[in-house]
């Protein structure tokens, strides 16, 4: 992983989550041209965050960019990630064969691909669960504290 502003984000992670993420990111960075590395765009978001990007396009201006509302989402709790590609250093959202290589290395150690989501699909998306519900990690979350898993 080379990429300073990912590894900081990935630091944020369920502490569960952290080392294996930035293994999985070195292993398909490995994978990928020189030129490219991956960015890891958001990590850990609060359920505050997710409350004010949810309100966006419905209470507040700009579109609608998740279904989520506040705790509904595994970035609360640090179990997901978004990522992008850095093509020569500048930011790409195509999803060509080297994104699909990340999402690869990702599906192959058990995490859930948002491209792979039935309703909307979330192509930078990545999230592991442990086999937890949303809704069960919401009973568990104290504010600023990571959920016992
Ligand atoms: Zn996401």
């Amino acid at each position: 992983m080379k990429d300073a502003i990912s590894i900081e984000r990935v630091n944020k992670l369920h502490p569960k989550l952290r080392a294996e993420c930035l293994a999985l990111l070195d292993k398909a960075e490995a994978l990928l041209p020189a030129n490219i590395t991956i960015r890891v765009v958001q990590g850990l978001r609060t359920i505050e965050e997710q409350d004010a990007l949810y309100a966006q396009g419905r209470t507040a201006p700009g579109k609608i960019v998740t279904k989520a509302k506040g705790g509904k989402s595994y970035h609360n709790y640090g179990l997901a990630i978004d990522f992008c590609l850095l093509v020569d250093g500048k930011v790409s959202w195509v999803v060509d064969a080297n994104w699909l290589k990340v999402v690869k290395v990702f599906k192959e150690a058990g995490w859930t691909w948002g491209g792979d989501f039935k309703s909307i699909k979330d192509k930078p998306h990545f999230e592991k669960s442990f086999g937890w519900e949303v809704a069960d990690l919401l009973k568990l979350y104290k504010p600023g504290q990571y959920v016992p898993l």
